[in-house]
């Protein structure tokens, strides 16, 4: 690599890994094997690999890198259902990613960026500012890392009483969903995110459903389109927050950039193209987007776009004093969405306790 680190083999999909092998001069299906060795084992013991030739392993072991991030600090959250990792980069940045049981499932929020410019103004991560994008290796080491910590601790997993996919079923627990919800926005990323999702979704390895991939955006319209364009397989959220262009632009900053109605008409470009729904998010903030009016403008704006509306009641950071709304709020906003035959949710909230939950991921700098 340019600048004298080895290259990592998490920066490649299988057939650049291929083509690597090939240009060393060996057969193009060893590559299969140093890939499950790698995904499917999680092990870099190349001289291990049966029937690989000592050469390659060797080139492999001495030319090229798979580790992981090192975890700086770890944190769970007092109700044992949230992880959260502070995971040290090369350059001495660190990002955050973050392990969430909800009942049945285990979900890995993973990180896009270091900081993130989009500067919305209830979020952590959008307080501390851009500092770079994350390679596709450094995303797709984060997954890795929680699939491993599942593997490892499957038999210490707290009992859940909500599901009987929980307790003591966690032996062989793997990693099967990821949102791309964690620090920075992935599309103001988009080559390398879109590559991590290739080698996470690649059936030789973790295998992950393109369906259990969500890719959230506060609204970067040409990533939208393109996503819709390449026919991405993955699932889209598109963070709202607002129903109309003014009070949008004055808590999403990115919204004077990309209107909401051009951002509306990506969301049905995309929507009409791709044949399915889209995951809108809304941070519910008492008072300032929970009521009733907010409810009908978010039903009247998607009367046109099929989707789905996530409300997430605002969670705590120190840069903005807004506070979540309540139970009731939440409940009278959905049975309005109702009406309109928008279907909804109130996520759960999980990690709050450790800064896990949406919008407070952020660390300081090296
Ligand atoms: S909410 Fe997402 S897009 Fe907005 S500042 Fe935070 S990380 Fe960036």
């Amino acid at each position: 690599m340019a600048d004298g680190s080895p290259l990592s083999l998490l920066d490649l999909t299988r057939d650049d890994l291929g083509a690597l092998v090939e240009q060393w001069g060996f057969k193009r299906v060893h590559a299969g094997k140093v890939w499950r060795h790698l995904y499917l084992h999680g092990r870099n013991d190349w001289e291990t690999i049966y029937g690989l030739p000592k050469e390659l392993a060797n080139r492999l072991a001495n030319e090229t890198s798979a580790e992981l991030l090192p975890v700086t600090r770890e944190t769970r959250s007092s109700d044992g259902f949230t992880r959260k990792y502070l995971l040290g980069l090369p350059d001495q940045h660190q990002i955050e990613t973050v392990l969430m049981r909800y009942s049945g499932r285990v979900t890995a929020c993973v990180s896009s960026q270091v900081g993130c410019a989009m500067g919305c103004v209830f979020c952590a991560t959008g307080q501390m500012g851009y500092t770079r994008h994350l390679t596709t290796a450094e995303i797709v080491a984060q997954a890795m890392h929680v699939d491993r910590v599942l593997r490892a601790t499957a038999a210490e997993a707290p009992a859940l009483a909500e599901s009987d996919h929980d307790s003591p079923h966690h032996r062989h627990e793997r990693l099967r969903n990821i949102v791309l919800m964690g620090m920075g926005e992935p599309l103001h990323n988009y080559d390398a995110v879109i590559k991590a999702t290739k080698v996470l979704r690649d059936p030789g390895g973790l295998a992950l459903g393109a369906k259990k991939i969500t890719l959230s955006t506060v609204g970067v319209v040409p990533g939208i389109i393109r996503l819709a364009d390449e026919r991405q397989p993955i699932y889209l959220a598109v963070s709202l927050h607002a129903a109309t262009q003014e009070h949008r632009a004055a808590i999403v900053p990115v919204a004077r950039k990309w209107p909401l109605d051009e951002l509306m008409r990506a969301c049905g470009y995309y929507a009409e193209k791709m044949q399915r729904r889209i995951f809108f998010e809304w941070t519910l903030i008492e008072g300032e987007n929970d009521r009733p009016e907010d409810a009908h403008a978010v039903g009247r704006l998607l009367q046109t776009v099929p989707g789905q509306v996530n409300l997430i009641p605002l969670n705590p950071t120190s840069g903005y004093e807004g506070l979540p709304s309540d139970q009731t709020a939440a409940r009278r906003f959905q049975s309005i969405l109702a009406g309109y035959g928008l279907p909804s949710t109130v996520r759960q909230r999980r990690g709050i306790d450790i800064a896990a939950g949406c919008g407070q991921l952020a660390v300081a700098g090296p």
